[in-house]
């Protein structure tokens, strides 16, 4: 099974039915074999410690303000799979996993998952992010998680590379922002030359650049836990790869598995 790090960029793609990320995500749902359950790792969760979500139907949180009423009342009623968090819980000991029985599925999830899975019928189990853990820390935590892929589970960080809310601009006409541009630019280049050190640590590509785009790290994060799932030799693909709002990358990543069946104009971006 492939692990995906996905770019997931405006809450409103959820509501989306044609533009290049929603049918992006299409695409790769259609090209996966399909999964026995899927481990989400999103940037709107993070914990003290480890935590997973433990319960059998876990609720769709709308963790959004000042989007339309439509957003709040989607829905992704995808089962948990409590079987799947013990198994996790092995595979990260001795560093103790929470069952976590109040979270759910937040928007970094579900925007996606609801245009890659749209039949809701695959098991989600979402893995916080552990606030206390530094880049090399998260690519440890997520490297524990490497067996689950023979298991047939997907893993998929949901994030963006560039995330600066700050600056953010709803225009989707104006040009990015060239810090955004250059450090999408060099974080790319460091997935595709397997420069992982600079991956955790990636003030190594322009400190200024880094603090401009990774602001709070957690949207940075997912991408680790997506790329700690890629063994030696096995081939790393990017997709929509291109900035929006001017300061948030949509680029994402897919580890191992058959080329992806991408919709004509990504191929052309691309
Ligand atoms: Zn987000």
């Amino acid at each position: 099974m492939p692990a995906l790090f996905v770019g997931h960029g405006s809450p409103m793609n959820a509501l989306e039915h044609d533009n290049p990320f929603v049918n992006a995500w299409r695409a790769v749902g259609e090209s996966l074999p399909r999964p026995t359950a899927i481990l989400a790792v999103s940037a709107h969760w993070e914990t003290r410690g480890l935590a997973a979500t433990a319960m059998a139907l876990p609720r769709t949180i709308h963790d959004f303000g000042g989007f339309p009423r439509a957003l709040f009342e989607m829905q992704y009623p995808a089962p948990g799979d409590p079987a799947l968090v013990a198994r996790l819980a092995d595979l990260v000991a001795p560093a103790p996993l929470k069952r976590d029985a109040e979270w759910g599925l937040d928007h970094g999830t579900w925007s996606v998952l609801t245009h890659m899975f749209p039949e809701a019928d695959i098991p989600v189990v979402q893995l916080s992010l552990d606030a206390g853990l530094d880049g090399q820390g998260h690519y440890d935590m997520a490297r524990r998680l490497r067996p689950l892929r023979d298991e047939g589970v997907l893993i998929l960080g949901s994030g963006n590379i560039v995330h600066n809310l700050r600056v953010m601009d709803w225009d989707e006409t104006v040009p990015p922002f060239d810090w955004a541009v250059r450090f999408d630019k060099a974080i790319k280049t460091a997935l595709l030359t397997g420069d992982v050190a600079s991956i955790l640590d990636p003030n190594r590509l322009g400190p200024q650049d880094a603090w401009m785009s990774i602001q709070g790290p957690e949207h940075y994060i997912p991408l680790i836990y997506a790329l700690a799932q890629k063994d030696e030799g096995e081939p790393l693909r990017l997709f929509t790869e291109r900035l929006a709002l001017k300061s948030c990358s949509m680029t994402s990543v897919m580890v191992g598995g058959a080329e992806i069946a991408l919709p004509a104009d990504e191929k052309a971006a691309a």
